[in-house]
């Protein structure tokens, strides 16, 4: 049986790390992506139990107290958490888990766990993120402006993960991140 690892994908919200997900775990078997608890709303045609585990606040709250989030953090006003005993459970099962998180959850798993690949996305500029999460059509102006300068903070620190990845071009985003994971020789483009 092929050894579990725990993998980050981290970057700004828009950035395109959902598709470039979607097509890795499409391509990869041995990839499994972590479902998070999420006080945020669902979006439409979100599914709970797929997209996230839309819970409560109190819920959210008594997770954090009971120890069930590897790690946890607020981001734009809602609480997002990745829950431990399935992450245990697949990696256990020999799964390599992807987490798709931000920031300051991606720097609590590195802490953590020291041994966890890390690679950050970065849009082409910041003028293309911001056309990328308006033309998703999903939130407010307040929570595009919020989101927006929470992605300026988060880029500054895309040097502290193991690999920084531009997603211009999704397929060559693509091959990047699986020289990455499967090669270790990624070709690093950081801005
Ligand atoms: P969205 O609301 O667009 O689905 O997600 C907002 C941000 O929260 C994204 O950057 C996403 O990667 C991050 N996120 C999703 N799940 C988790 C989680 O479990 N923990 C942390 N720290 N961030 C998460």
């Amino acid at each position: 049986m092929s050894i579990g690892k725990l993998i980050v994908l981290t970057g700004p919200s828009g950035v395109g790390k959902g598709t470039l997900l979607k097509l890795l775990l499409e391509r990869h078997s041995q990839l499994y992506v972590s479902i998070s608890a999420t006080t945020r709303s669902p979006r439409p045609g979100e599914v709970d139990g797929k997209s996230y585990y839309f819970v409560s606040r109190p819920q959210f709250a008594e997770a954090i107290g009971s120890g069930s989030l590897l790690e946890w953090a607020e981001y734009a006003g809602n609480y997002y958490g990745t829950l431990r005993h399935q992450v245990e459970e697949k990696i256990a099962e020999g799964k390599w888990v992807i987490l798709e998180i931000e920031l300051k959850g991606a720097r609590q798993i590195k802490q953590s766990f020291p041994s966890a690949s890390s690679i950050f996305i970065l849009p082409p500029s910041l003028d293309e993120l911001e056309k990328r999460i308006k033309s998703r059509g999903q939130d407010s102006s307040e929570a595009i402006a919020l989101r927006l300068a929470t992605s300026r903070l988060e880029i500054a620190a895309a040097k502290e993960f193991d690999y920084q990845i531009v997603n211009e071009n999704l397929e060559v985003a693509l091959a990047e991140i699986e020289a990455a994971l499967f090669t270790n020789q990624a070709t690093i483009s950081a801005s």
